[in-house]
């Protein structure tokens, strides 16, 4: 999706114009992929953009930078104060949040250790991911070729550069064979998740979602949608998912800060039918959560102005 450009990104403390925002061509995370980053929304609300789970996002930003040994030269409230201040400047109701954690200019090789840990934020207005048809009627999920990788390979819970090449394949894949999401299971053949997104189905008219120990990302809409579960009284489980359970699901959707909460209408061209009743109700508390029109999870939100 092309981006809309704002004036500033926030590079190590200075904000730099848009176009001047760059690094050099030998920056080592560009050719091994060593760098953690994260994916945020903001959402209009009746008192001005407020970023949804900004806190839980920085943490996951500083979790995922301890696993790969990067120190991250700013505090987790400077990293959210360097971003509220990019939305007032930008002047932004609605926007899409990137922060970056990579490997500056100076070192080469595959030892990353010596390499100046660098942080850049970007923001820019950015539509929905899967497209308002698959908010509202659901999308056509594949279950790709393509393996997860496993916490093993590339540790499963941080958000690594690297490790989008995994997602992308499966993607990619997916688009190809003219669906719409992957669905990629785990080296042991259980459903780990979406390309970007978390999945979960009903089952029995129970909430089930695969445990991180299937591989998953601790996704935070994951989270946010759990908690939202147990105000609405929906029984939630964790559980191992087999890909034949995603054919005969009574209900299934993805969840990502991306992608928000998505229906999912067919798996491998098995129709799960028109988005069920749980799905409808998980994914209107999450955009009144997210417009600020619930005030029992007000704490989600960090407003942009104060
Ligand atoms: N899994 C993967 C692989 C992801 O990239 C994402 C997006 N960050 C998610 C799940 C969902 O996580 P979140 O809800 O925190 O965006």
């Amino acid at each position: 999706m092309p981006i809309t450009t704002v004036p500033k990104i926030w590079m190590d403390g200075e904000f730099v114009d848009w176009n001047d925002a760059t690094v050099h061509i030998l920056t080592p995370t560009l050719h091994y992929g060593w760098g953690v980053f994260e994916g945020i929304r903001a959402y209009a609300t009746p008192q001005g953009p407020a970023v949804f789970q900004h806190r839980a996002h920085m943490e996951r930003l500083h979790r995922s930078a301890k696993i790969l040994q990067m120190d991250v030269p700013y505090s987790v409230d400077e990293l959210m104060s360097a971003t509220r201040e990019l939305i007032r400047g930008a002047e932004l109701d609605a926007c899409y949040i990137r922060p970056l954690v990579y490997l500056g200019y100076g070192e080469m090789g595959l030892n990353p250790l010596p390499s100046k840990v660098r942080v850049a934020i970007a923001v820019w207005p950015w539509g929905t991911y899967l497209g308002d048809e698959g908010i509202t009627n659901g999308v056509r999920a594949k279950t790709s070729t393509w393996v997860r990788i496993g916490a093993n390979m590339i540790p499963t819970g941080t958000k690594a550069c690297g490790v989008y090449i995994n997602s992308s394949l499966a993607k990619v894949e997916a688009l190809q064979a003219g669906y719409d999401e992957a669905i990629l299971l785990n080296e042991h053949g259980s459903v780990a998740e979406g390309s970007g997104e978390n999945i979960f189905v009903v089952r029995d008219g129970t909430l089930l979602t695969p445990p991180l120990t299937a591989g998953v990302l601790r996704g935070i809409t994951r989270d946010s949608v759990i908690e939202f579960a147990a105000d609405l009284g929906i029984p939630f489980a964790e559980s191992d998912l087999l890909r034949h359970d995603m054919y005969v699901a009574q209900e299934a959707f993805y969840t990502g800060t991306a992608a928000e909460v998505v229906p999912i209408r067919s798996v491998d061209d098995r129709e799960l039918g028109p988005p069920g009743p749980i799905t409808r109700r998980l994914q209107e508390m999450f955009f009144a959560v997210v417009a600020g029109k619930e005030p029992r999870f007000a704490h989600m939100l960090d407003h942009v102005h104060e």
